[in-house]
């Protein structure tokens, strides 16, 4: 193996429905790595089969259709989640795998009888992806920079850096996948200029400002919504489709796991169809049975206008958090010199004709939608291993607050919204009972001001605390948040000096 190999880091763009992976060579060349017949992309997916067989990728999309119950897609809406709120519940009506609460306070996922963390299904999406990376290099990759929603918590990005070690690929860095389009668009480039990332893809959604000055990638503001995405746009057509067979035959059938699966399919090709043409057929012969035994088959035809109208809350939405975003970074919408489009979903019309009508010019194609965030992953990966001149500095914000819970149930936050990583900020805490020994913060993330609405990053236990009259002992509480969006947390006895041994437990819910 040669040294180049050796060090070679891999980008890895794990989507929500795709998978995409780069490699650059050692003169920062970026080239994608096909799999198998040349196409670039893996499908997210992991099945088993009624042999026990575990299926990734295009092998499970295959048998989808009729292996249904068994075929996790879209897992990553749920990686490092924990299933308070309505995330089970939102995400169990739109799969047709079972979705349920794990022992860890996260969400676990059935597929022929056995449970799976989460993390365990992105990794084995990792490991094919590594995989084939390594087949196609010729060497044993091991090492990766893999992208995330910029809008994912400290608690999601710890998930997918614990799924890549389960299957022994060091994620060297996580990135976020708006600053991997934006590297993508400006490395090399010498650029000054300020652009705005509108980030749509299958299953999330994240618009980030960034200043690119040459080597320099500063995120000015990031907001997002980890359930807006491509997924929702084809539910929004299911939903219509099935309510209109309703109406026809009196037939529900979302109760039928094949018949969703089909429609499924066929109202994300037809979504697709309609980003190029007017209108398309919607048939599915067969769909199922009268109580008579007569076959009964779905046959409409879709437009793009009707696709438009069953979208606008969703493009709605993206153009709120678009705004916001701006607010947050006070800037307006002449202070941006480019909007970039990336994700696959973007390909559709009306959200090029929202963001022209709301910039006053259209968005640049200066990417391409799929594939800029996997190069942008690779670049950077190459960069880190170049090192010296080829050096870039990525600078990037925390996409929600960081704080505590307080006596009352408020948050007491640590780091605001946008805040500038890496950070760190010290408060300070005293002892409130005589002979307090324990000291015990529950950390959350979000921006909701009751603690409880926010999601938990953990329970902190310092033990050790020296003994002594209440409000006299005084702490100091160190949080530090790393390049990556990742917290550690330290406590000291400021009269001593003595650091304190931090546990982390995972609240249970
Ligand atoms: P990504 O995660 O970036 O690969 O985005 C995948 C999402 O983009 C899926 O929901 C696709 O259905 C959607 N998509 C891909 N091509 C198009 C298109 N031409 N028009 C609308 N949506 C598309």
């Amino acid at each position: 193996m040669g040294e180049a190999a050796r060090d070679t880091i891999i980008g890895i763009d794990l989507g929500t429905s795709n998978s995409c992976a780069a490699v650059a060579s050692e003169s920062g060349e970026v080239r994608l790595i096909p799999y198998k017949g040349g196409d670039f992309i893996i499908p997210s997916i992991f099945a088993i089969d009624d042999k026990g067989n575990e299926l990734i990728g295009h092998e499970a999309k295959r048998q989808w259709q009729l292996n249904p119950r068994n075929t996790l897609y879209a897992t990553k809406r749920l990686i490092g989640r924990s299933p308070m709120d309505d995330v089970v519940e939102t995400v169990q009506h739109s799969v047709q795998y079972r979705v349920h609460a794990g022992a860890r306070n996260d969400v676990e996922l059935d597929c022929q009888g056995r449970s799976f963390q989460v993390s365990e299904v992105a990794s084995r999406i990792l490991a094919k992806i590594r995989d084939v990376a390594s087949d196609n290099l010729g060497f044993r990759v091991t090492r990766a920079v893999v992208t995330v929603p910029a809008y994912f918590t400290d608690r999601q990005r710890q998930a997918v850096k614990e799924a890549g070690k389960l299957v022994g690929l060091e994620v060297v860095r996580i990135i976020n996948e708006p600053t991997a389009a934006a590297l993508a668009y400006g490395l090399g480039k010498n650029l000054r200029e300020r652009v705005l990332v509108y980030d749509l893809g299958g299953g999330t959604f994240d618009v980030s400002i960034i200043d690119i000055r040459d080597r320099v990638f500063e995120v000015k503001a990031t907001a997002g919504d980890i359930f807006l995405g491509g997924i929702d746009f084809d539910n929004a057509l299911i939903a219509y489709v099935l309510a209109d067979f309703r109406r026809k035959h009196g037939v529900d059938l979302s109760a039928d796991p094949v018949a969703m699966q089909r429609i499924k399919d066929l109202a994300e090709r037809t979504k697709i169809d309609l980003s190029s043409r007017a209108e398309a057929p919607f048939s599915i012969p067969f769909i199922t049975m009268t109580p008579q035994g007569q076959p009964l088959n779905i046959d409409m035809r879709l437009d793009r206008a009707l696709l438009e109208q069953l979208t606008e809350p969703l493009l709605d939405r993206s153009m709120e958090i678009l705004a916001r975003v701006l607010t947050d970074a006070g800037m307006s919408t002449g202070e941006i010199d480019k909007v970039m489009l990336v994700g696959g979903q973007t390909r559709m019309p009306a959200i090029q004709e929202r963001l022209t009508a709301f910039f006053g010019r259209p968005p640049s194609k200066g990417v391409h939608p799929d594939e800029a965030v996997a190069i942008g992953a690779a670049l950077y990966g190459w960069s880190l291993v170049a090192g010296g001149e080829q050096r870039l500095q990525l600078l990037d914000v925390i996409p929600m607050a960081i704080g505590i819970e307080q006596a009352g149930g408020g948050t007491h936050v640590v780091f605001g919204r946008n805040a500038a990583i890496p950070n760190a900020r010290a408060i300070s805490a005293t002892n409130s009972r005589v002979g307090q020994t324990e000291l015990v913060l529950r950390i959350v993330q979000g921006d909701h001001p009751e603690a409880v609405r926010n999601e938990t990053l953990g329970e902190f236990t310092f033990s050790g605390v020296r003994p002594g009259p209440a409000g006299e002992v005084r702490l100091e509480i160190l949080f530090e948040v790393n390049v990556e969006g990742i917290l550690s947390v330290h406590a000291r006895d400021l009269d001593t000096g003595r650091e304190m041994k931090t546990t982390v437990r995972v609240t249970q819910s």
